[in-house]
């Protein structure tokens, strides 16, 4: 590891990744990848999640090509020198800001995206001039491989490499020492980059998950909340980070919410969730039988059919959930949407600042009281969505 991670050190040395216009080619390259080989890679994410050709091309690749395209066009002004405002200190000086690249960055990927949690973070640092080593999730194993094969065809294979493995890769490379880190995954392993990462000093962007709420007013279009809640949370089989975890609302709404979710995933996968296309698996057997064990004890209102063979997980909503459950304890990260009664919306307030910060939440009112008593209650929160506007795809 010690050599490899040296190798990548001394091709960033040599100054290659700076210049503008090979950044731009290497981008390019990138971008030609994900178009020449897309069969390919489609094929992949669909062996390690049953994913489907369509919701791999618009999950993953347009997102992706969204970013290349957006890198080449600002990244000759990004680059550029801007000057800085002076002070009595400096007052003589000439002063401006020069963004310049790091180093060698470490990336470590998460499987639930496997080829956008691996790629985006490599688009922003070869557009900021740095060498990478890559480490795909050993848990979607076929994109691991088909990234490793196909990038040192289009990528400066000593500038830019991929390192496959588990546990004891990663722990071996993460005694290396890197000028930044950038990991996705969950949040007990982002302690032990963080710590590995302290050892040099190294500065990390951790990328990590928690469980995402849905306030659900009284005041709100039902139809549309149900929808848009449901395509979030069956989306990817519900293994995706900012996937709504639970629902809060007052107790009556609670049957008329599993009816309509009911219906809506009718309309989504069919009669046959099984047979559906656009319907994922859980990636494991690991991952298959901890959400089982979420189940025990739930009153299942919809759903609840398990194939341990398949790894299949229907889309399922428990209600009169005790917030107390194991359900309730960690991020769901699979098709199980528990519903928590709670008598008003300072109620649900309370229920979230008391508990880990959340990725997202999502509130749907259409109570002017109620979204600016969140946007003022919930200041510890990350991230506001209020999904009240946005069209449904
Ligand atoms: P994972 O199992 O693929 O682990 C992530 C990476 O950590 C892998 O590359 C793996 O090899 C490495 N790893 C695992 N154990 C390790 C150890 N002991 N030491 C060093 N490295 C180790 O993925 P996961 O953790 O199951 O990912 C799911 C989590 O990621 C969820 O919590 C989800 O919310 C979160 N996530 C967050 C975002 C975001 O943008 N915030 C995006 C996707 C996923």
């Amino acid at each position: 590891m010690e050599h490899q991670v040296q190798r990548v050190r001394d091709a960033f040395l040599s100054g290659r990744s700076r210049p503008l216009r090979f950044r731009l080619q290497q981008l390019e390259a990138l971008r030609r990848m994900l178009q020449e080989r897309e069969k390919d890679i489609v094929a992949a994410i669909g062996a390690d999640l049953r994913k489907s050709e369509f919701n791999a091309y618009i999950q993953e690749f347009l997102t992706l090509l969204g970013e290349i395209d957006l890198v080449l066009e600002k990244l000759p002004e990004w680059v550029k020198a801007t000057p800085a405002k002076k002070n009595m200190l400096i007052m003589l000086d000439e002063a401006y800001i020069q963004p310049e690249p790091l180093g060698v960055v470490l990336i470590i990927g998460a499987w639930n995206y496997p080829l956008v949690l691996l790629i985006q973070p490599l688009i922003g640092a070869i557009a900021a001039g740095n060498a990478v080593i890559m480490k795909p999730s050993e848990v979607s194993e076929n994109t691991a491989k088909i990234l490793a094969k196909l990038l040192p065809q289009y990528l400066d294979q000593d500038l830019y490499v991929v390192v496959n493995g588990g546990v004891e890769e990663t722990t071996e490379l993460l005694k290396q020492q890197f000028d930044h880190i950038l990991y996705t995954g969950n949040t007990m392993v982002g302690k032990i980059i963080m710590e590995a990462a302290a050892k040099h000093l190294t500065p990390v962007t951790l990328e990590l998950g928690g469980k995402s709420p849905c306030y659900v007013d009284r005041d709100c279009d039902l139809d549309v909340a149900c929808r848009r809640i449901a395509w979030g949370k069956y989306m990817n089989c519900g293994q995706t980070c900012v996937a709504p975890d639970y629902i809060l609302c007052e107790s009556s709404l609670q049957n008329q919410i599993v009816q309509k979710v009911k219906e809506t995933v009718k309309e989504f996968y069919g009669e046959n969730i099984k047979e559906s296309p656009d319907y994922e698996r859980i990636i494991n057997l690991r991952h298959f039988k901890r959400i089982l064990s979420l189940l025990e004890g739930q009153k299942i209102a919809f759903g609840g059919e398990t194939d341990e063979a398949t790894r299949y997980v229907a889309p399922t909503v428990l209600i009169d959930v005790d917030p107390e459950s194991k359900v309730m304890q960690e991020e769901i990260f699979g098709p199980i949407l528990p519903i928590v009664s709670v008598k008003n919306a300072e109620e649900a307030i309370r229920f979230i600042n008391e508990r880990e910060k959340p990725l997202a939440f999502y509130v749907f009112s259409h109570n002017d009281k109620v979204q600016v008593g969140w946007e003022l209650i919930m200041e510890n929160t990350v991230l506001i969505l209020f999904l009240i506007n946005v069209p449904v795809y």
